[in-house]
């Protein structure tokens, strides 16, 4: 039997750290087990570039969207060009979308009414979305709220608190961790727990690569293959073996994205 191997669930591979260099990322990602690599767009030039690389490429998936940081700068047109890349092929979600009250370059309003827009698309397709969240949890929870209605889609980089995720659980979402949970900050302690306690049904993997570089490569760019280190690190908190939470993960991200499990990296 094959190993189950693992899927990297949010990577921006047109980032210019990583693009140079495609083939050797990939090659190392599949070194490290990678099986899939969904790769995510933030705006509309790069999402039809993620599109296009997911079409050439084997085990690369697309999300298409634009990111509440960049919804501001989006010029006219842009919102249908990432209508018409859905439907193509290999593009399996809308984001990355949602909120984001640190950085202030995109007024909050329109980040909303950006989120909105990314939300009815991805139920009139039936896509599941990727939901960015910076210091804008209970922001979240009450748009969703009030759609009266469950979301399919991850919280992807969760770093909220217990009540944070019980809220994204309830509207339906997976949670997703990231590099966080194994930097050695005592203060990550609660993070650490939180990640114990989500349902192994609703639990995804990912690096954010460029951003967040798991201990003990903590400040360079990060990269697919350190999926590895997040998901080992993981399995030790929640007390499983790396293999049953691979496993679980990439199911859990096959049933979420509809990725097929025949075509890997
Ligand atoms: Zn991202």
């Amino acid at each position: 039997m094959t190993p189950v191997g693992w899927v990297d669930t949010h990577a921006h591979l047109d980032d210019e750290s990583l693009r140079g260099d495609l083939a050797g990322v990939l090659d190392r990602a599949r070194a490290a087990g990678v099986v899939q690599v969904v790769a995510v767009g933030t705006t509309a030039d790069d999402s039809e570039a993620m599109a296009r690389l997911a079409g050439d490429r084997a085990g690369i998936f697309a999300a298409v969207g634009i990111h509440p940081n960049h919804a501001a700068e989006a010029r006219p047109g842009d919102w249908e060009r990432i209508v018409s890349l859905v439907g193509s092929k290999k593009v399996v979600a809308l984001g990355e979308t949602g909120l984001d009250r640190y950085r202030q370059n995109t007024p909050f309003d329109v980040q909303q009414e950006s989120f909105a827009r990314h939300l009815a698309l991805a139920e009139e397709r039936g896509l599941p979305v990727v939901i960015h969240c910076r210091q804008s949890e209970r922001d979240l929870i009450a748009q969703m709220t009030r759609l009266a209605r469950p979301v399919r889609g991850v919280l992807h980089s969760f770093t909220g608190t217990q009540d944070d995720a019980e809220a994204f659980l309830d509207l339906g979402l997976h949670l997703s961790f990231a590099g966080m949970i194994t930097f050695t900050n005592k203060t990550l302690d609660a993070l650490r727990t939180v990640a114990a306690r989500v349902p192994l049904n609703r639990l995804l993997v990912e690096t954010d690569s460029p951003y967040l570089s798991p201990h003990p490569h903590r400040g360079r760019p990060n990269e697919p293959a350190r999926v590895a280190l997040t998901a080992a690190r993981l399995a030790e908190i929640r007390g499983m073996s790396a293999p049953e939470l691979a496993r679980a993960t990439t199911a859990n991200a096959r049933g979420l994205f509809g990725l097929p499990d025949d075509e890997t990296l």
